[in-house]
């Protein structure tokens, strides 16, 4: 088999190996059955203690109450752009107020808007959301059921390295640093998160939401739109993703394995620090966020040119360095370091930059 190429794509992202051993494996007998995780029941004994264990495990890890239910669903992250205010929002016409940090806010705004009134506390977007807001910096609109914002700006590489202070319940989307990093989860309403940055395959979406939300829905919600039926159905109303499922469950495991996530935090930290470290070292990298603001999942940055850009990621590919290529609307280039991406891998683009701009003055 080829060795593994550094994968600093966005999402999907890289996974442990760990976890894809264990999932080549299962392929074939999960769990001593003989039978693998793609063809073996939702509702079997072995399939439904091993979502229980998943679940437990993920309790564990972010410390959730009992006063939460934690779901498994499809739909991927965008589809609780509209779940969210569908459930929260939609009975008699309800106010939110959102936080604009990025493309993913301003897809969860227009979606809210489809649901009842919204109120932007805080708009980067004509800076070119090189930034999250300062602590004090957004407001919150009176009356406002919740106040929604983005933790990790995926595209621009930003990220709070704070929890929004409001009176207001908290929704977030936690997308790209899901269990990157501790979090009071007391602190929300609901968190949700597609799990192919941090947790596994894009497939299965994790909702953690507070037990008294579950009521919020009005009749007019489709069935498979409300919280309330997953939650009733320990996320087997219908078929979940098995396979995703059993992924992310290995992930867990070795989350928990590997020192809980105060650890994790702790070397997500370390691995970022080596790229800004590159940054702030001369002029020739421009890094995208805002020093505040700076994100540890996804670090965005500019050369000189367009041109130059493409070098880098052309010849950082053939250095065994995959997908370094900016998103589309924020261009330039942008490494996206997850939990499961090793530090190693951290540490030969760092010396790539260093050797790049050496070679290449612009
Ligand atoms: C990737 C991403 C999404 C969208 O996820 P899908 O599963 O592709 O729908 C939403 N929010 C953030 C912050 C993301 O990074």
């Amino acid at each position: 088999m080829k060795e593994r190429t550094f994968n600093f794509s966005a999402g999907p992202s890289t996974l442990p190996v760990e976890a894809l051993e264990k999932a080549r494996d299962a392929l074939f007998d999960f769990a001593g059955t003989g039978i693998g995780i793609m063809e073996i029941s939702h509702r079997s004994q072995e399939f439904s203690a091993y979502i229980l264990e998943v679940e437990a495990n993920l309790r564990t890890l972010l410390g959730i109450a009992d006063n939460y239910k934690v779901l498994f669903l499809q739909g991927g992250g965008s589809s609780q752009f509209f779940m969210v205010p569908m459930n929260l929002l939609l009975d008699k016409g309800k106010k939110a107020t959102y936080l604009n940090t990025g493309v993913w806010s301003k897809k969860a705004i227009a979606e809210a808007r489809l649901f009842g009134e919204v109120a932007v506390g805080f708009d980067g977007s004509a800076e070119g959301f090189h930034r999250v807001p300062r602590p004090d910096e957004f407001t919150v609109s009176e009356g406002s059921e919740y106040l929604y914002y983005t933790s990790n700006n995926t595209i621009y590489g930003s990220e709070y390295s704070y929890i929004p202070q409001t009176e207001t319940m908290l929704v977030c989307d936690m997308s790209s640093d899901f269990l990157s990093r501790p979090v009071d989860v007391n602190r929300y309403g609901l968190i949700f998160a597609g799990a192919q940055k941090n947790l596994g395959p894009a497939g299965v979406t994790i909702v953690i939401i507070r037990e008294d939300l579950l009521e919020r829905a009005p009749l007019s919600v489709p069935t498979m739109l409300r919280y309330k039926t997953h939650a009733d159905k320990g996320s087997m109303f219908n078929t979940p993703p098995v396979v995703n499922i059993f992924v992310a469950g290995e992930v867990l495991k070795l989350l928990k394995k590997s020192g809980g996530l105060e650890a994790v935090q702790q070397r997500n930290m370390e691995k970022a620090a080596l790229l800004y470290e590159v940054l702030d070292s001369g002029d020739y990298y421009r890094g995208y966020a805002e020093r505040e603001s700076r994100s540890l999942m996804n670090v965005s940055f500019n050369l000189a040119t367009p041109e130059l850009e493409s070098k880098f990621v052309a010849e950082a590919l053939a250095a065994g360095m995959s997908g370094l290529k900016g998103h589309r609307d924020a261009g330039g280039c942008r490494a996206s370091i997850y939990n499961a991406f090793p530090k190693e891998g951290v540490e030969r683009l760092a010396q790539f930059m260093t050797d790049f701009a050496q070679k290449n003055p612009a």
